[in-house]
């Protein structure tokens, strides 16, 4: 059975799409969304030896061959310019994501939508796809063995509604009054603010008391460096309480 991190994933990817996974280690998502019969061709891609083969077991048990291709290889380099429309990153760091998504731009072409799950800095996706014309079209954000997800999906501005162009200033001003930076809203999401449900209040609850944390430390050390952090570390915080306060 897949997780609910994955399926939430699969539910984003358009029907009938032609879709690379990559990093699929196991190809549990390329072969969920084949034999539910939403897409009839994947790419899986991985880097790694171990995770390659697994894939490639996978794919040959459930006699998929055809319709999924299991290929080893860096980031989209597995991929023929203009093969598939829709791409699927999930369950590393946004920084990893970001440097596959930027290596090779020429991949890029042809694809429409982006479905992305960064484990952590959700934000430098997000900076990302703002900086290389992708509208932001949905968030989600789940909990599951306790840890909380974010799942981005994206699609390429020719291809998006404009309704999107504005989200970002659009999701400026919380209905409560408060106004946000525009880096506050990259960083919290400007769908996902604008829910503000139960565990998105707890993801950043927590985050709160991991920082309230990091200043305890900080504010023990004697270090010029450590004053610069300290205050960057108290406007944040005062920052993210603010929001939350007006969000309650
Ligand atoms: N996508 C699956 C999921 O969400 O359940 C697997 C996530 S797993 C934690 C991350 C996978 O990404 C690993 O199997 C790793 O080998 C692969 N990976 C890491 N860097 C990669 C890269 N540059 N290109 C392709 N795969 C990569």
């Amino acid at each position: 059975k897949l997780s609910q991190r994955l399926l939430t994933i699969a539910h984003q990817v358009p029907a009938g799409s032609k879709v690379a996974d990559i990093g699929s280690d196991h190809a549990l998502l390329p072969t969920y969304l084949v034999q539910s019969g939403k897409v009839h061709y994947a790419v899986a891609g991985e880097v790694n030896k171990g995770p390659y083969e697994a894939a490639k077991k996978q794919v040959e048990d459930a006699r998929l061959e055809q319709m999924i291709a299991v290929r080893q290889g860096d980031g989209l380099s597995v991929l023929e310019a203009g093969e598939v429309d829709t791409i699927t990153i999930a369950g590393m760091g946004g920084s990893l994501i970001v440097s596959i998504l930027s290596a090779l731009p020429e991949k890029l072409k042809g694809v429409q939508t982006l479905v992305l799950q960064p484990n952590v800095a959700e934000d430098q996706v997000r900076q990302w796809l703002r900086d290389n014309g992708w509208f932001l079209t949905d968030e989600h954000i789940l909990e599951e063995d306790k840890k909380i997800y974010e799942v981005l999906t994206a699609v390429k501005k020719d291809h998006a509604d404009t309704h999107n162009a504005n989200l970002y200033d659009e999701s400026r001003e919380l209905p409560c009054g408060l106004r946000l930076t525009p880096e506050q809203v990259i960083s919290f999401g400007p769908y996902l603010i604008r829910k503000a449900d139960a565990v998105f209040m707890s993801k950043w609850e927590h985050e709160l008391d991991k920082l309230n944390r990091i200043q305890g430390t900080v504010e023990q050390s004697k270090l010029e460096s450590s004053k610069k952090k300290a205050e960057e570390l108290a406007a944040q915080i005062q920052g993210i309480g603010e929001v939350l306060a007006c969000l309650r």
